[in-house]
């Protein structure tokens, strides 16, 4: 960051501060500010504020800094940064004045943050990092904690067999807003954990979210064996023995990290059970203070908090004793307990067969435990009821909290002038309160119809620039431009479905029936297209064949075109989504769903779902504000399958499409601008991580 300030002209100086808080990837007027130095390289670079500050002339600097609009735009974001940053009139600092010397350290094995920093898969990634967002809007006094994976998370390449490719590319630290933590004298500050018999050690990094700081650990360090330095290199890549590695580099050196650099947290939040080595390393502090094992495991329980999220069970990291055993040498005594006890912390058979699981100990040993949705929380109870044989379902301690997603940060730009002339200036300020979402009735059809067919065209926009691009660049053959989505129609009524691609979201489910489909899509008058994106895990091997499948769908002529699966989906081509297409689909085999996001980054941008009634969906839909795919149950999933594909088809016919294509003389389709506003007033106080990071922090 010190060359780029040294390169800055005087009236700019403070440029890298900004590019170097992410702050900017949830404040438009910022972006802006970033977007308006160098639009060629902001649109290069992906929008990424600290390359385009690396990559940007002296002589682009020089008129900036000459430019009195521009100044006059740069000295306002400047003002509105110093006041976020500033704590004194915050949310948590109004109401806990007495609490606001606390820490809340929250561990998570990803955070996404924005797409420059591909340290992040999916929902879980997207969760902690709207978390840590809406932890700084609000002033809790928050630190994340996680690791900076030097490759990141795969690019996706679908070359023209549609068969995945996964491309790891190294980071470099010079373009993203990252910065190493360094010790008094000036050395990397390293934190180390035991591994097998070996020191494994990690640097630590620091990336500024608003008022929050997130420590990334890293092991690519010369002191490491060759293999432990690759121990954080890829996100989600690796056998049981990698994974158990990372996991205890997770909690125990998370732990060892928040001392090393001062905090004393008096809450310690688990985002998954990747984490939950922090409970033995916790505990062993206690015993090492002079407590007994149950006295230490009584005091850690007061001070932990776990959130579980997923019912599918491969989505529960299990251990093998051997792992356990060859990892945890030496542990047992140190907690003062046997080998046997030890393992039993983490051991519940059925249906888990012998193995150390990371859920139960958690369960085991955090004070509260909750589930990301009413639904998910009530079906966890009856997956764990086992783990307190005594108790009945219902008496299960696992509560809900509901997901949410950063309302600022999702919010399209044109729908933001929409809310700040309607709503208010300050409608960020108190988004989650339901009263103040009633003046969107205020808006007129026309005026929200129009914002939406903008989005819609932003979207088509890109998809084609980027087509265009791989084309000029020669990187695809006219089948991968035909599946990116050129033959688009703008008018056309548009389906969105973008997420990871597990088997249990059926991609697929829309083809069910081929010649029905094709009925939609092909109408003269009325057409339907659909636009899919999505990576499979890389080891994933069912999920990418469901991507192939897809891909081939695409490239059916009986289909004109109007399949489109977009290439490496990321948080900055998820914006176009959830901003741009008229409804957003969802089919999970429920209750797989444990809640699901994206529908809800939809919703704030007045695109209804069109969903199962799983997960969120079943607290967000009211009647009004969107579909509800039939929610009966049928004995098998292929039944299910059948009447779940039979009612999509029957309420794209009866409903969706009649309604959408209902427009009056003046070419507004009054009902579905009705459904729009519903979707956005209902769901967009509810349905955000300001309510979420409330419920979590009051409770
Ligand atoms: C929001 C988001 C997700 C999560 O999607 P779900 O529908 O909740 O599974 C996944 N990937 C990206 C890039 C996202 O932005």
């Amino acid at each position: 960051m010190n060359e780029l300030i040294e390169r800055m002209p005087a009236k700019l100086r403070r440029l890298p501060e900004l590019a170097y808080n992410v702050w900017w990837s949830w404040n438009a007027e910022a972006r802006e500010l970033f977007r308006r130095l160098d639009f060629p390289l902001w649109r290069r670079t992906q929008h990424n504020p600290v390359k385009v500050l690396g990559l940007v002339s002296d002589q682009t600097l020089n008129a900036r800094a000459e430019d009195a609009a521009y100044l006059r735009r740069f000295n306002k974001v400047m003002m509105a940064y110093d006041r976020a940053m500033s704590n004194g009139h915050s949310w948590f600092h109004v109401t806990y004045p007495h609490l606001t010397r606390k820490t809340i350290a929250y561990f998570s094995f990803e955070f996404g943050l924005h797409s420059s920093l591909p340290i992040y898969s999916g929902g879980l990634g997207i969760l902690s990092g709207d978390h840590a967002k809406e932890a700084s809007d609000l002033g809790l006094p928050f630190v994340g904690v996680g690791f900076l994976y030097p490759q990141g998370y795969f690019r996706q390449r679908l070359p023209s067999h549609g068969w995945q490719e996964a491309i790891y590319e190294p980071l470099d630290m010079n373009d993203v807003p990252i910065l190493p933590v360094k010790r008094a004298d000036g050395e990397d500050m390293c934190i180390s954990v035991d591994m097998g018999g070996r020191t494994v050690k990690a640097r630590i990094w620091r990336i500024q979210v608003g008022r929050v700081p997130l420590f990334l650990m890293d092991t690519d360090v010369p002191a490491n064996d060759p293999w432990d330095r690759e121990l954080s290199a890829r996100l989600y890549s690796g056998d049981n023995e990698m994974r158990i590695r990372q996991e205890l580099m997770l909690g125990v050196g998370g732990v060892r990290l928040l001392d090393e650099l001062g905090y004393h947290p008096s809450v310690l939040h688990m985002n998954e059970g990747h984490s939950a080595f922090l409970l033995l390393e916790s505990i062993r502090q206690e015993v090492n203070r002079g407590r007994n094992f149950e006295d230490a495991c009584e005091r850690v329980k007061a001070r932990t908090v776990f959130t579980t999220h997923t019912p599918v069970p491969a989505g529960h990291d299990a251990f093998p004793f051997y792992l356990m055993d060859k990892y945890f040498h030496g542990f047992a005594e140190q907690l003062g307990i046997s080998r046997e006890q030890f393992l039993m912390l983490g051991h519940h058979a059925e249906p888990w067969g012998d193995a150390f699981n990371m859920t139960v100990l958690a369960l085991r040993l955090s004070g509260q435990t909750n589930g990301v949705s009413q639904l998910h929380a009530e079906v966890s109870r009856e997956m764990w009821q086992p783990v307190w044989p005594e108790r009945p379902v219902a008496e299960v301690p696992i509560r809900a909290v509901t997901n949410g997603v950063h309302v600022p940060g999702w919010t399209a730009g044109e729908m933001r002038q929409v809310f700040i002339k309607y709503l208010g200036g300050d409608w960020e300020d108190h988004h989650d309160d339901p009263v103040l979402w009633e003046r969107l009735a205020e808006v007129p059809d026309d005026e929200l119809w129009h914002v939406h067919v903008t989005l819609k065209a932003k979207l088509k926009d890109y998809l084609r620039m980027r087509a265009r691009r791989a084309w000029t660049e020669g990187q695809c053959d006219p089948t991968e431009a035909l599946v990116g989505g050129t033959l688009l129609d703008p008018n056309a009524l548009t389906i969105g479905f973008a997420r990871r691609f597990a088997t249990y979201k059926r991609a697929t489910l829309l083809f069910t029936d081929m010649e029905r489909l094709q009925r939609l899509m092909l109408d003269l008058h009325r057409p339907v297209q659909i636009i899919f994106a999505g990576k499979a895990h890389p080891a994933d091997e069912p999920g990418k064949h469901l991507i192939q499948q897809v891909y081939n769908y695409a490239k059916l002529n009986q289909f004109g075109g109007r399949v489109a699966f977009v290439e490496n989906y990321d948080m900055h081509t998820a914006r176009y989504f959830t901003q741009g297409v008229d409804v957003w689909l969802n089919t999970p085999r429920r209750p797989r769903e444990a809640s699901g996001t994206s529908g809800m980054k939809a919703t704030i941008n007045g695109i209804p779902n069109l969903s199962i009634l799983d997960g969120w969906w079943v607290e967000g839909y009211n009647g009004a504000n969107g579909w509800a795919i039939d929610d009966g149950q049928f004995g098998s999933t292929e039944e299910q399958d059948y009447h779940d594909a039979q009612s999509l088809y029957h309420l794209l016919e009866e409903e969706i499409v009649p309604l959408y294509y209902n427009r009056d003389r003046d070419g507004i389709p009054r009902g579905w601008v009705e459904v729009m506003r519903e979707a956005i007033r209902s769901n967009a106080p509810r349905f955000s991580t300001r309510r979420m990071v409330k419920e979590y922090t009051t409770e």
